[in-house]
């Protein structure tokens, strides 16, 4: 217990973080009343003591779990070196990290950004570019297709073409170029593509619309209907990509191959943010020196953890991992359903669970989630997204099942 200096009631530590975080922090989020000091692996611990799993992992960012001992060691090895050049000079991290994430991905070349919404931005303006200089679009005729209930980050572009009211009120006027379609609808899709597309913008399973998985062949259909139609493809990957899934990407599960892939969130480790769009030379060599840019983009420090990322990600034990532990999860949130719960998705160790609304919000759930020692947030108002690091342990997603079998039964 502390007690204030206006020489009020006494309040616990906890309430005096949130307090001097409430006064002095804009209020741009709605976080529960929980206060963090450190986590190792899966479980975070708070500044009172009391353990949590940790069930959001950073919005998928923490996929390989806090403090990962290879992630640290690296990090601690290359911040005693070289962090920062600025890519005026090159830097012997920036080659070997980019030539291992062009293999990972399949793709010739990579271009490092730092956040999701910074890469989702360089992608967009790729394919703009890429459509005036090799595709022959009119100048300033782009268009580029992208999914109602989307999700790719805050930036004034970027929310221009989002469909949450929350997101995007009062940011207006908006840019431009961007036509919208259901998510899932293929037919919907090719009414929407003409001669001025130049991309079509999606993520394969959509994670803040609540783990919404697209009907089984829809990314193969985008990809052949992108062929035939000469639109690049370009999957945003930042959350459902590396690992989480139970294979290297979303789109493996139907064999599919974007043009361009959006990285960000786990590339970074749960250290610091790395982001970064992958392609083929004949779309990445639009970008020429000047046109494009980022002082941190691509740093020492973020290549050195990108790198260590990737070859975490080449043994592809966290994609088994994600895989076996998905089954146990999605079968033990099976059974809940008809029991306040009205559907589960799932892929990988990754699950949106709606919350029979006659019960509760995702919000409620979540809170009382809380006190049962489990970290999560809803995604949208009655879906619950879970998605553990990757190095939970069986032991850790019974517990995550239990706890939501008693917060929904009770
Ligand atoms: C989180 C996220 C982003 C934005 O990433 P930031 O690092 O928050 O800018 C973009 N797209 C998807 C799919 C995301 O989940």
């Amino acid at each position: 217990m502390t007690t204030s200096t206006d020489g009020s009631l006494p309040h616990t530590a906890t309430e005096a973080h949130i307090e001097l975080t409430e006064a002095y922090a804009a209020h741009n989020y709605h976080p529960l009343r929980v206060v963090l000091e450190s986590g190792e692996g899966a479980w975070v611990t708070d500044v009172e003591g009391r353990r949590y799993l940790d069930c959001l992992a950073g919005y998928s960012a923490l996929n390989f779990g806090h403090s990962h001992p290879r992630l640290v060691k690296r990090a601690q090895e290359q911040l005693g070196r070289l962090t920062l050049t600025s890519r005026a000079f090159y830097h012997d991290q920036l080659g070997p990290f980019a030539r291992d994430l062009a293999r990972l991905t399949g793709k010739e070349m990579i271009l490092p950004m730092n956040s999701g919404a910074e890469a989702v931005e360089t992608a967009i303006k790729v394919a703009r570019k890429w459509g005036y200089l090799v595709k022959g679009v009119p100048e300033n005729q782009a268009t580029i297709v992208a999914m109602e209930g989307n999700f790719h980050g805050r930036t004034t572009t970027i929310v221009s073409f989002s469909t949450d009211p929350v997101a995007t009120a009062h940011y207006a006027p908006y840019t431009p170029g961007f036509r919208l379609v259901p998510y899932g609808d293929i037919a919907a899709l090719e009414a929407a593509i003409d001669d001025s597309t130049v991309a079509v913008l999606l993520e394969p399973i959509q994670g803040e619309g609540g783990v919404v998985i697209p009907p089984d062949g829809y990314l193969q259909q985008v990809r052949t209907l992108c062929n035939a139609t000469r639109v690049l493809m370009m999957a945003d990957e930042i959350q459902s990509g590396l690992a989480r899934t139970g294979r290297t990407f979303a789109c493996d599960h139907e064999q599919v191959v974007p043009d361009v892939y959006i990285l960000g969130k786990a590339l970074g480790g749960g250290v610091l943010p790395v982001s970064a769009i992958t392609a083929d030379g004949d779309v990445l060599e639009v970008i020429t020196p000047g046109s494009h840019g980022s002082t941190f983009g691509g740093n020492p420090l973020a290549a050195a953890i990108g790198r260590e990322v990737v070859a975490m990600l080449n043994t592809g034990e966290f994609q088994e991992r994600a895989e076996t532990l998905g089954r146990r999860l999605a079968d033990g949130l099976g059974g809940l359903v008809g029991h306040g719960v009205t559907e589960v998705r799932a892929r990988g160790l990754w699950a949106g669970v709606d919350i029979d609304p006659e019960l509760s919000t995702g919000r409620d759930v979540c809170e009382r989630l809380l006190d049962h020692g489990v970290l999560a947030k809803e995604a949208h108002g009655q879906t619950v997204r879970l998605a553990p690091p990757l190095v939970a342990s069986e032991d850790d997603v019974d517990l995550l099942v239990e706890a939501f079998r008693q917060v929904c039964s009770g």
